[in-house]
C-alpha cells in the first residue's frame, strides 16, 4: 500500500467514522458529516428548542427532553417528602404521596397514632360507660332494697328521701328508679 493510496481512501467520511467510534456511535451515518453541515446551535439554562422530533431543554446545565420533564411533572412526586424531609427512594413512596400527599413512612406513622388515639377513646369509652352501668347497678340495689325493707320511704334519683302516708308508693318509687336509670344512661357515650 503506498502513501498515495493511503491518502485516496482515508478521506474526511473515514476522519468522521472514526471519530463516531471513539465516541460509541458505530452504527450511525457518516455520510451526511457530524456536526459540520449542520449549524452549530447553542443553548442555555431555561431554552427550549425542537430537535430529532422531539422538544428539549437545559435544566440544572443538563440537556433533558421536554416530553420526560412533562411526565414527571404530571407524576408531581417531589424528591423529599414535605412532612418528614426526607428522600422518598422507596418503592411504595410516589403510590403513597400521590394518595396522601407524604412518604410511605410518614403514612405509615400517623395511621398508627389514629389507631392508638381511636384505641385510646374506644378505651376511655368503655370506663365512662361501665362506671354508669355499674351506677345504675348499685342504684337499681339500693332502690329496690330501699322499697322492700322500709316503709318509711325511698330515696329519689336525686337522693332526697321521699314519704308517703301509709308507706312507700311503690309505683312512684319505680318511676323515679325507672327515670334515674334513663338519666344514667342518656350520660352513656355513642
Ligand atoms: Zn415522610
Amino acid at each position: 500500500m503506498s502513501d498515495n493510496v493511503l491518502k485516496k481512501d482515508f478521506n474526511k467520511k473515514d476522519v468522521e467514522r472514526l471519530r463516531n467510534l471513539v465516541k460509541g456511535k458505530s452504527g450511525e451515518r457518516t455520510s451526511q458529516g457530524i456536526g459540520y453541515t449542520k449549524k452549530e446551535e447553542f443553548h442555555k439554562e431555561g431554552d427550549i428548542w425542537e430537535a430529532d422530533g422531539r422538544k428539549w431543554t437545559i435544566k440544572d446545565g443538563i440537556k433533558q427532553n421536554i416530553t420526560k420533564l412533562d411526565k414527571f411533572k404530571t407524576a408531581a412526586v417531589p424528591l423529599f417528602c414535605p412532612t418528614c424531609n426526607n428522600i422518598m427512594n422507596k418503592q411504595l413512596d410516589p403510590h403513597y404521596f400521590k394518595a396522601h400527599g407524604a412518604c410511605l413512612d410518614c403514612i405509615k406513622t400517623k395511621e398508627t397514632k389514629l389507631k392508638i388515639s381511636g384505641k385510646l377513646d374506644e378505651h376511655a369509652k368503655d370506663v365512662h360507660n361501665k362506671e354508669i352501668d355499674k351506677t345504675i347497678e348499685e342504684y337499681t340495689q339500693f332502690m329496690n332494697v330501699k322499697m322492700n325493707e322500709s316503709n318509711d320511704g325511698f330515696v329519689t334519683e336525686a337522693g332526697e328521701v321521699e314519704k308517703w302516708k301509709g308507706g312507700v308508693n311503690k309505683e312512684r318509687a319505680e318511676e323515679a328508679l325507672r327515670e334515674g336509670i334513663e338519666y344514667l344512661k342518656s350520660l352513656k357515650k355513642e
